[in-house]
């Protein structure tokens, strides 16, 4: 039986490297500090920190299993009242390949979905002021009234803070405001939250980098609503773009604390300590479940023609964003006068040494997801060696990331086969994490496959309607790394 969660200890007298205090951190003993954890993802050799990362993943989930879910991510409008610099997607309402689907469109989607034995959509939007409430209540009973047995994990907390702004609930406080709404879409359907819009919290990054978008105290706020009705959520981070690598830490910190207060709260069981492959006990109060983390991706975005630091002949010393980054988010522009002019992009390492360090900074975070999308399908691989237990999603549409340029999708045999060559079993989740399928027998996608060159990677995103069809007819497709 689970023990009820009480959070490990810090240590802060230890150096980050003490092995004593990394093997109690594998174990689910001891708690990293902020800053040894900044240390560790400064200075700890990529081996080393992939070596320990995946010791604390094998800890939390064993040695058999890796999974994935079947699901699509349906953009319901990409009309958005924000301003985002590093958004390809987002539209006004007046430009020519604005869009808000027609229940019918969504509703055809999931039929789709349904078909081939998906379990959810990942539904999110842009925030369009022109949506009453009522345009949200009767969608999400429309789904259930044709599909009750979908999971629906939608409407990111920016979604829920343009809500209170748009529909002005009552209530004397943001957190009652919220309430007042997700009570509502909850009644009417809605299961769980998706974590997009985190990107990184501190205040300094976020001012730069999401325009007209909620702040990150109310984008925790809007996450704690949802866990104390009883719904999970995921948490997400975008990197490697103006943010310091201090302000990454600052990020899964508050993750952490606000995922301790949920916890607390709810008198929850440590969700840590399920055995792998079994159920995780559902509690009254939420939590989160996963925490996935992805590299900026540059094209088509105001963000990314912003010059690399190095690349002009005044740049020097330090990058900005480690100048201004402090682990208690208290960092300001004035820190240092290029702070949100130059970029930082993440590759590969990166990517690498920012999941692993998630998987041992959160050390109350059931789930890292492998958000190979951005960085190709065999770096997410990697990434199983590097902390992360899930490979994301197969779904059969995403419009998000893929308008910043990234381009890479995979059919669900690949997936397996990908998971099955780093040594696993692939095995199909539900949005709760549970195992529902393990793919262990003959009759696995990856095992039932001959000719693996009709398999490779394609396209996957078109907004291009009769491409769209065309493509939805052809074939289940995979993308992970979306904004879940
Ligand atoms: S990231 Fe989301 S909130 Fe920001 S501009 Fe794009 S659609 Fe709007």
């Amino acid at each position: 039986m689970p023990a009820i969660y009480s959070p490990p200890a810090e240590h802060p007298d230890l150096a980050a490297t003490d092995r004593g205090l990394l093997r109690a951190v594998v174990e689910g003993q001891a708690r990293l500090t902020p800053e040894q954890a900044l240390d560790i993802l400064n200075g700890m050799p990529l081996a080393e920190l992939g070596r320990w990362a995946d010791a604390r993943c094998r800890a939390v989930h064993g040695n058999t299993y890796r999974t994935y879910v079947i699901d699509r991510n349906i953009n319901y409008t990409n009309v958005c009242s924000a301003k985002c610099t590093f958004c390809a997607f987002r539209r006004d309402a007046v430009d020519h390949d604005s869009y808000t689907l027609e229940y019918q469109e969504i509703f055809d989607k999931i039929a789709e979905l349904s078909d081939i034995g998906g379990t959810q959509i990942l539904m999110q939007g842009g925030m369009n002021p022109d949506l009453p409430l009522d345009w949200y209540l009767e969608l999400l009973n429309g789904i259930k009234e044709r599909f009750p047995h979908i999971h629906i994990h939608a409407f990111s907390p920016p979604e829920f803070i343009e809500f209170v702004n748009f529909f002005d609930p009552p209530g004397s406080t943001l957190e009652d405001k919220i309430r007042w709404v997700m009570v509502r879409l909850r009644e009417a359907g809605l299961d769980s939250l998706p974590g997009g819009g985190g990107e990184i919290f501190a205040d300094a990054v976020r001012a730069k980098i999401g325009l007209g978008k909620c702040t990150a105290e109310a984008w925790l706020t809007c996450m704690y609503v949802a866990h104390s009705l009883g719904m999970f959520t995921s948490a997400t981070m975008m990197f490697g773009h103006i943010e310091g690598l201090g302000d990454r830490v600052h990020h899964m910190r508050l993750v952490r604390e606000w995922q301790d207060r949920a916890l607390l709260e709810g008198g929850a069981q440590n969700p840590l300590d399920a055995g792998p492959g079994e159920p995780i006990a559902t509690p009254s109060f939420g939590h989160y479940k996963a925490f996935i983390s992805w590299p900026f991706q540059r094209e088509n975005t105001p963000l990314g023609r912003l010059k690399e630091w190095g690349q002009d002949k005044g740049d020097s010393g330090e990058f900005p964003g480690d100048v201004v980054a402090k682990l208690d988010g208290s960092g300001t522009k004035a820190d240092h006068p290029e702070f949100g002019r130059r970029l930082r992009m993440a590759g590969a390492t990166q990517y690498l040494r920012t999941q692993a360090l998630s998987r041992l900074m959160l050390d109350n975070i059931y789930s890292i997801g492998s958000s190979w999308v951005t960085m190709g399908p065999h770096i997410g691989q990697v990434g199983l060696k590097f902390g992360a237990n899930d490979m994301g999603s197969v779904m059969m549409e995403e419009n998000v990331v893929s308008s910043a340029g990234t381009t890479y999708c995979l059919n669900e045999p690949v997936l397996c086969k990908l998971i099955r060559d780093a040594g696993y079993i692939p095995s199909q989740r539900d949005n709760t994490y549970d195992v529902i399928r393990t793919h262990d027998g003959a009759q696995s996608p990856d095992l039932k496959v001959e000719d693996w060159s009709q398999h490779r990677a394609s396209k996957l995103h078109t907004q291009n309607e009769s491409e769209m069809a065309a493509e939805n007819a052809a074939t289940l497709t995979v993308s992970a790394g979306s904004r879940d």
